[in-house]
C-alpha cells in the first residue's frame, strides 16, 4: 500500500501554498497516495462544523497530514486536528537562511514545544462579571515524554544537548514539576541539558542566538518564543512546523491564512515547502527531504522571490522554481 498522505489545505494562503507544497512532494519520488480533507471557515459556512468528523478520521488514519491554515475557525480546526494525531510535541525550526533579511543571520535554532496542555488545556472559567481564571495543567507524564524526544532528537541531529525553558521560580508547582521532569529524563538518559528562566532567553535569543540549538519549552512559551525566533530570522512565512505524535504527524506553516493577501497568488511558499521536507524526513525519506530543503534554500538565495522576500515573483514561480531543482 501506498503511504497515505491527507492534505487539508483549509483557508486564506492555506489553499495556495499547501498545493505548492504538494507538487514538490510529487516531484520527490516515493510513491504517496494524497487524500483531500476539507477544514476551516468556508466548509464551517456550509455545513456548521469547521472540522467535518471526515477530515478528523483522514488525519487520524492518515500516516502524515500535510495542512495549510484556518481563518476564524483556527482553534476549532488545529486543536483538534493535533489531537488527531496524537501530538504531544510541537517542532519548530527557526533557521535563518543567505537571501532573505534577517536580523540574526547566525540564528538557527529548533523549538520543541509541548503541545498539549499548559494554558492551551482549556480550563478557563468565567467567575463573575469582574473575574475570570484559568487553569493549568501540568503533568510528569506529558513533561517526560517531551523530554524523551528532546533526547533522542538531540542524539540523531547529534547536537551537544537542548537547553528547557520555565519560569519555575515563579510558577514553582507547575513549571517546577515541568522542569524537573525535563531534566531528570535527560539525567537518566546522559544528555546535557541546561536550563534558562523564558524571560531572559528572550533577551538571549535576540543579542546571542547562537547560545542556542534545541530548546523545550511549555506550550504557551513555545508559541511565543518561536514567534520571536520567527522575527529574527525574516519573519512568518519562512517557518515549517511538525505536531508529532506517536505513531503519525501533521505538517503546518506555522503562519496563518493571511487574508491580507489571500487570492493574489503571492504568499511564499517557503514555510509549506520546508513543512513537506519535514514529513519526508518523518517518513524516513531523509535523502528526498534534504534535496527539498537544500532547493529550496538554492531558491531563497538566488530567486525568484515572493513581495514578502522583497520580490515580485509569484508562489507558482517559486514552487516551478524548487521543483526544477528537484528533476
Ligand atoms: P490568521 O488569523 O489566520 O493567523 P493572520 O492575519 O494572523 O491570519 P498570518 O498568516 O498569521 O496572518 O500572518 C501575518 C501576516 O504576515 C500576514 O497578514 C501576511 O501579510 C504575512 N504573511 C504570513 N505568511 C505569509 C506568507 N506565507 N507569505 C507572505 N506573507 C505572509
Ligand atoms: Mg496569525
Amino acid at each position: 500500500m501506498p503511504t497515505e498522505i491527507a492534505v487539508i489545505p483549509g483557508d486564506g494562503i492555506g489553499r495556495e501554498v499547501t498545493p505548492a507544497a504538494v507538487s514538490v512532494l510529487k516531484a520527490t519520488g516515493p510513491e504517496f497516495e494524497f487524500v483531500d480533507g476539507k477544514a476551516g471557515d468556508r466548509v464551517a459556512t456550509e455545513t456548521g462544523a469547521a472540522l467535518p468528523s471526515e477530515t478528523y478520521d483522514l488525519a487520524a488514519e492518515a500516516d502524515a497530514t500535510l495542512f495549510g491554515a484556518a481563518g476564524e475557525t483556527a482553534a476549532d480546526v488545529i486543536l483538534p486536528l493535533r489531537e488527531a494525531v496524537g501530538s504531544f510535541v510541537n517542532v519548530r525550526p527557526a533557521r535563518a537562511y543567505p537571501g532573505v533579511d534577517s536580523v540574526r543571520p547566525e540564528t538557527d535554532l529548533v523549538f520543541l514545544r509541548e503541545n498539549t496542555e499548559g494554558v492551551y488545556s482549556g480550563h478557563e472559567s468565567r467567575l463573575s462579571g469582574d473575574l475570570s481564571t484559568l487553569t493549568r495543567v501540568v503533568t510528569t507524564s506529558a513533561s517526560e515524554r517531551l523530554a524523551e524526544f528532546a533526547c533522542e532528537y538531540v542524539d540523531e541531529g547529534e547536537y551537544e544537548g537542548f537547553h528547557v525553558a520555565h519560569k519555575a521560580n515563579v510558577m514553582r508547582e507547575t513549571d517546577g514539576r515541568f522542569r524537573d521532569a525535563v531534566i531528570g529524563v535527560a539525567d537518566d538518559r546522559g544528555v546535557d541539558c541546561e536550563e534558562v528562566l523564558m524571560d531572559a532567553f528572550a533577551t538571549r535569543v535576540c543579542l546571542e542566538p547562537d547560545e542556542f540549538a534545541v530548546v523545550v519549552c511549555p506550550n504557551l512559551a513555545g508559541d511565543v518564543l518561536s514567534d520571536l525566533a520567527a522575527g529574527l530570522v525574516g519573519g512568518l512565512g519562512m517557518l515549517p512546523s511538525a505536531n508529532v505524535g506517536p505513531d503519525r504527524a501533521l505538517f503546518e506553516p506555522v503562519h496563518g491564512s493571511a487574508p491580507d493577501i489571500a487570492g493574489e497568488g503571492v504568499a511564499n511558499p517557503a514555510a509549506a515547502i520546508f513543512s513537506a521536507a519535514m514529513l519526508l524526513e518523518y517518513l524516513g525519506h531523509d535523502e528526498e527531504g534534504g534535496a527539498v530543503r537544500e532547493a529550496m534554500k538554492t531558491v531563497l538565495s538566488e530567486g525568484p522571490r515572493t513581495p514578502d522576500l522583497g520580490g515580485d515573483a509569484s508562489t507558482d514561480d517559486v514552487t516551478e522554481a524548487v521543483v526544477s531543482r528537484l528533476d
